[in-house]
C-alpha cells in the first residue's frame, strides 16, 4: 500500500515535509515524492531536526512538489541536494524566482551564524558548520522546473499533481494528486498555507489573485491549521494606519516598520502609496532598506498574470513603485547610513520583520529612544524576538550588546496576515463538492490544530485527525 508520512509541520508550524511513498503495481518499483521541503525555525529543539537524516536515503526521492517559496516550506532544499538529492523540484514559475532570493539569502545566514559560533566558541561542534552555504544554495536551483496552474504532470504510471491556486503568496498553490494505490484512484490534496479568502477588507494590500481556489473534492486532504484557534481582525486598517502616520509627521517625528523583505514590504508599500494619492497622509520621503525587498519588486513585475485588478490598475496609473516619487529604494549600506542622519520626518521599512538582524536594526537603535517616533509592526513577532520585546511593551531592548531605551510609540496593525483565519478556513471547507474520507491537520501549534479537529468534527462532521511528527498514514 502506498503512504504518507509526515516529516515536518506535525505539531509545530514550521519545516513542512512530507513524504508521499506509493506500492508501484508488482513487479514495477514505487516512487518517492516530497511534498515541500521546509526549514525547521524558532527553538533550538526544533532547528537541532534540520540536522537529522530523513527516515530514507535522499538520494531515493524521486521528486519534490513544492507549494510557495517560504523558507518553512523551501528552506530545506539545499540541505536535501546536500545529501544526494538530484532529482527534479517542481514549482511555479513566481515561486521559482522568489526561491533564487531566498534560498542563497538563508545559506548566507547560516553561514554567518556558524561563523558566530565559531568565534564565541559555544557550538559542541568543531568548527561548527552551516546547514549549507549561499553557493550550495545558488547550485540547487537547477533543479527546479516550472510548473504552471492546471498543468497536469505526470510523475509515473501511478501518481500525477497538478497546482491550483492557494492565495497565500505570489506563486502559492495547493497540489493536488491523482494516486492509484491498491488497484484505487485516489486523490489527495496538500493545501500548504492557505490565503485569506476573498475580501478585499480582510486582506489589505493584497497584491496577488485573492482566496485559495474554490470546489475542491478529494479523497485525502492534508491541511494547514496556523490559524486553528484564533481569528484575524476583519475591518480595513487604512484609517488608522493613516492616523498614526499623520499624528507622528505632525510632532517632527519618524515611522519605522519592520516587515519581511518578501510580499509584506511590497504589500505595504502599495498601501502608503494610495494613502499618499488619495491625501491621507502627507507625502514624506519612504525609505525601503532592504537589498532583497527590491529584488523581491522586480520578481513582482515580472508576474503581472497574478495581479489583483486594483494592483493592475494602480501600476497602470502609477507605473512601477521602483520609479514613485518619494520612494527610494536604498541598496548600498551608504544609502542606509544616510537615512540615519536624515532629521526630518520619513517612513523607513526594512527587514527583518522580527528584528532579529538586518538592517531595520540600525534604524531601531537610533529611534527608539525619541518619543516622535512611532515604531509600526505589521506582522507576526515570535516569542524571544526583539520584535516581541519591542511589540509587548518593554522599556528597553538589547541591540549591539547596548541596552537601548525603548521611547518612541510602539503600534501595531494585526489585519496583515497572509493566512486565512479559523472562520475563513470553515468558509474555504464549505465549498467543497464532498466530504474528503480522511483529513489530516499540519502546520498547526498542538492548540491550534487540536481546536481546529474539533471545530471541524462538530461544525461539518468530518474525520479529522492531527498529524504527528513521523507517522505513517495508509492510502
Ligand atoms: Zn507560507
Amino acid at each position: 500500500m502506498a503512504y504518507i508520512q509526515f516529516l515536518g509541520a506535525a505539531g509545530v508550524v514550521t519545516g513542512s515535509k512530507h513524504l508521499i511513498n506509493t506500492d508501484g503495481p508488482s513487479g514495477k518499483q514505487s516512487i518517492q515524492v516530497l511534498v515541500d521541503c521546509g526549514l525547521f525555525q524558532g527553538q533550538k529543539e526544533w532547528r537541532e531536526r534540520n540536522w537529522a537524516d530523513l527516515p530514507i536515503p535522499a538520494r531515493e526521492i524521486d521528486a519534490v512538489i513544492l507549494t510557495h517559496a517560504h523558507l518553512d516550506h523551501s528552506g530545506w532544499i539545499p540541505r536535501l541536494v546536500k545529501q544526494g538529492f538530484h532529482g527534479p523540484i517542481y514549482a511555479t514559475s513566481p515561486t521559482i524566482d522568489l526561491c533564487s532570493i531566498l534560498l542563497p539569502d538563508s545559506g548566507h545566514l547560516q553561514e554567518e551564524d556558524a561563523e558566530f559560533a565559531n568565534r564565541h566558541h559555544y557550538s559542541k561542534h568543531h568548527p561548527a558548520l552551516p546547514l549549507y552555504s549561499m553557493q550550495e544554495a545558488q547550485q540547487c536551483m537547477t533543479l527546479f522546473r516550472p510548473v504552471s496552474f492546471g498543468e497536469d504532470k505526470q510523475l509515473s504510471s501511478e501518481l500525477s499533481f497538478r497546482f491550483v491556486h492557494a492565495g497565500h503568496i505570489l506563486g502559492s498553490a495547493m497540489v493536488e494528486i491523482s494516486l492509484t494505490s491498491g488497484g484505487n484512484a485516489w486523490r489527495l490534496l496538500f493545501t500548504g498555507d492557505i490565503g485569506r479568502v476573498h475580501d478585499n477588507h480582510a486582506q489589505p494590500g493584497c497584491l496577488v489573485c485573492p482566496g485559495p481556489a474554490e470546489g475542491e473534492s478529494c479523497d485525502l486532504l492534508v491541511m494547514e491549521s496556523t490559524y486553528g484557534n484564533r481569528q484575524h481582525p476583519h475591518d480595513d486598517p487604512k484609517p488608522e494606519l493613516a492616523a498614526f502616520i499623520r499624528t507622528t509627521i505632525a510632532r517632527g517625528g519618524s515611522v519605522v516598520v519592520p516587515a519581511f523583505a518578501v510580499e509584506r514590504t511590497q504589500k505595504f508599500l502599495f498601501l502608503l502609496k494610495e494613502l499618499m494619492e488619495t491625501g491621507e497622509i502627507p507625502r514624506v520621503p519612504v525609505h525601503t532598506d532592504s537589498p532583497m525587498a527590491i529584488k523581491a519588486v522586480h520578481i513582482f513585475l515580472k508576474h503581472e498574470e497574478e495581479f489583483k485588478d486594483d494592483t493592475k490598475a494602480l501600476i497602470a496609473k502609477y507605473g512601477s513603485p521602483l520609479h514613485w516619487p518619494n520612494f527610494h529604494f536604498d541598496t548600498t549600506q551608504e544609502d542606509s547610513k544616510k537615512i540615519n542622519e536624515s532629521r526630518y520626518p520619513c517612513i523607513i521599512v526594512s527587514a527583518s520583520g522580527m528584528v532579529t538582524g538586518g538592517r531595520v536594526l540600525h534604524h531601531l537603535a537610533q529611534r527608539l529612544p525619541d518619543p516622535r517616533n512611532l515604531i509600526l509592526f505589521i506582522g507576526f513577532e515570535a516569542p524571544g524576538t526583539r520584535g516581541n520585546t519591542i511589540k509587548n511593551g518593554e522599556h528597553e531592548v538589547k541591540m549591539f550588546g547596548q541596552v537601548v531605551p525603548i521611547r518612541a510609540q510602539v503600534a501595531a496593525l494585526d489585519q496583515f496576515s497572509d493566512h486565512a483565519d479559523t472562520p475563513e478556513l470553515l468558509q474555504w471547507l464549505r465549498t467543497f463538492k464532498a466530504a474528503p474520507k480522511q483529513t489530516y491537520l499540519v502546520h498547526g501549534e498542538p492548540a491550534a490544530a487540536s481546536q481546529l479537529r474539533d471545530t471541524m468534527t462538530k461544525d461539518l462532521g468530518w474525520n479529522v485527525h492531527v498529524a504527528a511528527y513521523k507517522e505513517k498514514v495508509k492510502v
